[in-house]
């Protein structure tokens, strides 16, 4: 299935994408956005800045057809309180789903976390989706069977339903230093697939590349970010939540993250999934040609916001990081103290370089790719980054 992957890497795929949504992204015209200010999850608030947000893209019915089944599908990485703010809010989806309803249409909610999905139930509890799905008499499903669309497994249930609403958590991220609109695709990728496809490009770049592909070929026809809180420093779920009290939609994903990033004081081609899903022509980067509607992008602007610590190496250039990769090294490290001894790290790692122990929990450095998987889907936070020494001399 994978044969020659890193070579196709290489191809332009600007003319083999699939795009689910031709219908809507208008390849030549202006690309449009809507940032809507939201100050917290009280439900009545999120439906009114959701609604206001998709009105001022032309309204839910420019999206979703009557009598259709439409997909939405938030951000589940782990089984965590939403307070945590890893995984998209509950009120959030709940907004949307009430949305598709009023345009006649029925709502599915449904999502794959790594790790075989083994803690899926858990996720769904504990994140608030079950709840919702429960109070608002939902089907909430696990994404399961795939097809291989330009080499990469896809989830049959996201190419076959008639629409599909992305509900991505705007957070930071140690491989991709950002996740919106574009990573939140990745979720498209069944259960162990994910950490595979890792093992089969472990460096950024082509990482990147896979991320971007994902995105081209399952592009959403909507998308709607919860970052009323979102999440700074070692994400996707190690790091702190962050209040930045708007949401944002647009059928575009990658004028989304591009206003994301500008948003916190980063150029939007810094980011490589940005930059290579902009290269495939899967939507517009470029701030000047996108139109933001609703309330004020600069409105929104923090200067603190606190990136993951190995971003050091994603700005430095590519030849002085390989030259001294040795020594600028970030790793994990398992806090035996709170590990629960649950597995989950030993069954996502995809080089089955971890032992978990009653007494002694490891890695084996010498097979790790640092593809960080384990560090995102603990759901107890007992997975840290550690930074070589002179990483910290470098950067303090
Ligand atoms: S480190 Fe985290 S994911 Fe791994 S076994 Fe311990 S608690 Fe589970
Ligand atoms: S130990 Fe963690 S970072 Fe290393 S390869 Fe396994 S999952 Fe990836």
């Amino acid at each position: 299935m994978y044969q020659n992957f890193e070579e196709s890497l290489q191809a332009d795929h600007k003319s083999s994408a699939i795009s689910r949504s031709e219908k809507i992204y208008e390849e030549g015209s202006m690309a449009k956005i809507s940032l809507v200010k939201c100050e917290n999850y009280n439900s009545e608030k999120v439906f009114a800045a959701v609604k206001r947000s998709v009105d001022l893209l032309g309204g839910i019915e420019h999206f979703v057809r009557p009598g259709t089944k439409v997909l939405l599908k938030p951000n589940l990485l782990s089984a965590r309180v939403p307070e945590d703010a890893v995984d998209t809010h509950p009120e959030v989806v709940r907004a949307v789903v009430r949305l598709v309803r009023l345009a006649g249409a029925e709502p599915v909610i449904g999502d794959s976390p790594a790790g075989y999905g083994a803690n899926i139930e858990d996720i769904f509890t504990k994140s608030g989706m079950r709840k919702v799905s429960e109070e608002e008499g939902v089907e909430l499903i696990k994404l399961t069977s795939s097809k291989v669309v330009d080499e990469i497994p896809i989830s049959r249930q996201i190419l076959d339903y008639d629409c599909v609403i992305s509900i991505p958590k705007f957070k930071t991220h140690v491989i991709t230093v950002l996740t919106g609109a574009i990573k939140n695709m990745y979720g498209s990728v069944v259960g162990m697939h994910k950490p595979h496809l890792h093992s089969l490009a472990p460096k950024e770049k082509g990482f990147a590349k896979i991320v971007a592909r994902i995105y081209s070929i399952t592009r959403p026809e909507l998308t709607v970010v919860d970052s009323v809180v979102a999440m700074e420093g070692d994400g996707p779920s190690g790091g702190v939540p962050r209040e930045m009290k708007f949401v944002m939609a647009g059928s575009d994903g990658v004028a989304i993250d591009s206003c994301l990033a500008k948003i916190v004081g980063l150029n939007p081609l810094d980011i490589l999934v940005t930059k290579e899903a902009y290269g495939m022509g899967a939507g517009e980067a470029d701030l000047d040609l996108i139109e933001i509607a609703g309330d004020p992008l600069d409105d929104f602007i923090v200067k603190d916001f606190r990136l993951p610590q190995t971003t050091l190496l994603k700005f430095l250039p590519e030849v002085i990081v390989n030259g001294v990769a040795t020594l600028l090294k970030f790793r994990p490290y398992i806090n035996v103290s709170i590990c629960a001894r649950c597995n989950l790290c030993k069954i996502t790692c995809p080089v089955s370089c971890i032992s978990i122990g009653k007494d002694r929990c490891t890695i084996d450095y010498k097979k790790c790719i640092r593809c960080m998987c384990c560090h995102e889907i603990c759901p107890y936070k007992a997975i840290f980054i550690k930074r070589s020494i002179l990483t910290k001399l470098v950067w303090g």
